[in-house]
């Protein structure tokens, strides 16, 4: 059992499991997500119950192993170390209301998006709760700040390891430690409709972001082979679902690739979809990899876009490229870093 993914209610089980009183599971519970440790030895609790609890129980813990800080503005993306030593990867951005974090939520993913690269490896295992509370955690610590708004867009399908992003989320929520708003947390999905309809049943403000990328089925199967098993329309309607039970507002992601899923009638399409829904539409330029490397629009080729969809009434911004000197996608540096390469993007202090 990991006890820093446990609940205060689970620790305070947890103590009386050991035959100590209920207050040992708070101060447990405070010492993993107030101070944020993970050492139990110089907390105020009895020798004989540290001792137990290192012996029979797990504690896990998330080392920062590289990072990539960018010379043009203060954008950092970091390599993150589990005990078992695999490696996920982070993103830490800086804008004026304050610090969002991108988190990852399992190592690799099985989603096979083909323009990703966290995916060329398959999905090696989910993240506990801890493991992703963690890298929060190691972030302010490392750079003495307060991170305010967590985006669930690492590597990995955060609707695919369901059950420990809300335990994460929950206990990022807890008052007595991060105590993160619902509401600055977004959870970004290739469209896992099942699951949309449970995260809304849940009856937590949390933003939901859709990778879209294309508007019909017949191109969207190509690129995103999740969307074989939910079609587009499928997706759509468990975002209504969701809209309407939470009262918020949808992000569709569109990476825009030049001649693919730019035109005309991509515009149409992508307005006949959203029709009724409360949405709004983020266009990336695609970022190629070595395994996907298509055509990456010029500035004029998106602003173009942009004005197809307005001209529509939809409303769309192009994502603020951050750290473009560091601008590996998601999964790029893992990768890089598995194969011993990561020395050309490396700027670890
Ligand atoms: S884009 Fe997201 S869902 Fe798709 S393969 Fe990559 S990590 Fe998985």
């Amino acid at each position: 059992m990991q006890l820093n993914s446990l609940t205060e209610e689970e620790l305070k089980e947890v103590a009386i499991k050991y035959n100590e009183k209920a207050f040992r599971g708070t101060q447990l519970f405070n010492l993993f997500h107030s101070q944020q440790k993970t050492d139990l030895n110089g907390s105020n609790l009895p020798k004989k119950f540290i001792e137990e609890l290192e012996d029979k129980e797990e504690i896990a813990n998330v080392k920062i192993l590289e990072e990539y800080a960018s010379k043009l503005d203060e954008t950092k993306k970091l390599l993150f170390e589990f005990d078992d030593e695999n490696i996920v990867e982070g993103v830490l951005m800086k804008y004026k209301h304050g610090y969002s974090q991108c988190v990852s939520t399992q190592v690799g993913c099985r989603m096979g998006c083909v323009f990703c690269a966290s995916t060329k490896g398959g999905l090696i295992r989910n993240l506990t709760p801890y493991e992703m509370l963690g890298q929060v955690y190691e972030v302010e610590k490392k750079y003495n700040i307060k991170v305010s708004n967590i985006i669930l867009m690492g590597s990995g399908e955060p609707l695919d390891n369901y059950e420990n992003i809300i335990k994460f989320l929950k206990l990022l929520h807890n008052e007595k430690g991060h105590n993160t708003s619902f509401r600055n947390m977004t959870i970004s999905t290739c469209g896992v409709a099942d699951k949309i309809y449970d995260l809304a049943d849940e009856n937590l403000p949390i933003t939901l972001a859709i990778s879209l990328h294309n508007t019909n089925n017949i191109s969207r199967d190509k690129i995103m082979p999740i969307n074989k098993k939910y079609k587009i329309e499928d997706t759509i309607k468990a975002c209504k679902y969701y809209s309407e039970k939470t009262g918020s507002r949808i992000t569709f992601e569109y990476t825009l690739i030049h001649g693919q899923n730019d035109s005309e009638e991509n515009a149409l399409e992508l307005r006949e979809l959203l029709r009724g829904l409360k949405s709004h539409i983020n266009l990336i330029p695609l970022n190629p990899i070595e395994e996907y490397d298509e055509k990456r629009p010029d500035r004029g080729q998106v602003e173009s876009f942009k004005k197809k969809l307005e001209k529509l009434s939809l409303t769309a911004t192009i994502r603020r490229e951050l750290g473009s000197d560091i601008n590996a996608s998601c999964g790029q540096l893992r990768r890089k870093y598995k194969r011993g390469g990561t020395s050309e993007v490396c700027s670890s202090n």
